[in-house]
């Protein structure tokens, strides 16, 4: 299921500030109340929904996240995960405790920089996303792009141990390097992973100067990548272990390219068919002739035959998208547009005053069946 944008759920810009923010909210916030709409599951929904929003954006790292990452950001902290306790969902603002970690510490940023608290030693590293834009043209004959983008790898000085080179590491003295704590929630005892060493029983006794003793570092980061002959809006293309770096020996994530094919400013796509509307002079359409028409690649001819009517479509196999499985392509459909002039000098009109004369009874195929039709109604 697709969670919607936060931005339009709040109906503000991207680049809104917390004023704007916080006034959007509270407008939504008012109307959707449970104590408002009783028994209304949906203003119950669209409550939390507008609550959850407005939670990320009004705190700036969150928001840098999600700008960053979109819903993906808050994937792993996923909601009702069992860490809250309290069943139902009946306070939002629980959820969100609930959702975002508030109260235990392990907040958004351990998700999403790919540590969970929750188990110790080695943390795999979260999958980044990147949207590319690319034309119809380059979809068509498929291409390669260089992409630049911010990730975390592991920090060269200490190579991701987090210890200053040289340094020891030395037994925790929270969990007295067990690893684990005991905690009580009324009167059931909980283990759970010692949030001081993450569960690893150890601690570093002189952090990394340069990380400091994070393990990681951002860096700017180039990835080529090869963009299949025939790619649509919406595939997802992965580049296995270029997401951001693990944790004490984690594996890293994976960066996933969202591809969108901008539009084109002739032809439309519908899977892999093109439609393109061409406007045609009216004698073209009642003599008939050649035409030439663009096509993707290079331009192509079309033969309109006489007494074509405006609205006719026509095919042209195999010019459209290639098949991005298997081979072959899909076609190019014309759709013409006769034209009327709107501008006729005096011998344009009298030449067409004496084709009119001529023609005397309809020599026009839709005119004629619309008259059978409709003579009825001529009272
Ligand atoms: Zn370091
Ligand atoms: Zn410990």
């Amino acid at each position: 299921m697709s969670k919607a944008d936060y931005y339009q759920l709040l109906g503000v810009s991207r680049d809104a500030d917390s004023d704007v923010l916080k006034k959007a909210y509270r407008k939504l916030a008012v109307k959707y109340h449970p104590d408002k709409n009783p028994d209304n599951p949906e203003a119950e929904t669209k409550f939390k929904e507008v609550s959850e929003a407005y939670e990320v954006l009004k705190d700036a790292d969150k928001r840098a996240a999600y700008d960053r990452y979109g819903h993906d950001a808050f994937k792993t902290g996923g909601m009702g995960n069992a860490g809250g306790g309290g069943g139902g969902f009946h306070d939002p603002f629980e959820m969100f405790r609930e959702a975002f970690g508030g109260g235990g510490g392990g907040g958004i940023f351990e998700d999403l920089f790919g540590g969970g608290r929750s188990a110790g030693g080695a943390q795999p590293g979260a999958d980044l996303r990147y949207d590319l834009e690319i034309t119809l043209e380059q979809a068509a004959e498929g291409t390669e792009k260089e992409i630049r983008y911010n990730r975390s790898v592991a920090c060269k000085k200490c190579m991701g141990s987090g210890a200053e080179p040289g340094s020891q590491k030395v037994t925790c003295s929270t969990c007295g390097g067990a690893g684990q704590v005991s905690s009580n929630r009324g009167f059931i005892s909980f283990r759970q992973a010692c949030p001081t060493c993450q569960g690893t029983g150890q601690k570093i006794e002189k952090p990394c100067s340069s990380c400091r003793g994070e393990g990681r570092e951002m860096e700017r980061s180039t990835v080529k990548i090869r963009i299949p002959a025939g790619i649509y809006t919406g595939a997802k293309l992965r580049s296995a272990g270029k997401g951001e770096a693990g944790q004490l020996g984690g594996s890293s994530g994976d960066l996933y390219i969202m591809v969108y094919v901008a539009d084109h400013e002739l032809f439309e796509r519908h899977e892999d068919d093109l439609f393109c509307e061409i406007p045609i002079k009216f004698t073209l359409a009642a003599l008939g002739g050649s035409i030439q028409v663009p096509t993707l690649f290079e331009k192509g001819s079309l033969k309109i035959p006489s007494g074509t009517q405006s609205g006719t479509t026509f095919r042209l196999r195999n010019q459209g998208m290639p098949h991005l499985r298997g081979n072959g392509k899909g076609d190019l459909l014309i759709r013409v547009q006769v034209e009327v002039p709107t501008k006729l000098n005096k011998d344009q009109c009298a030449k067409l005053e004496d084709y009119a004369e001529a023609c005397g009874d309809p020599a026009n195929p839709v005119s004629k069946s619309f008259l059978e039709k409709a003579k009825k109604f001529f009272r």
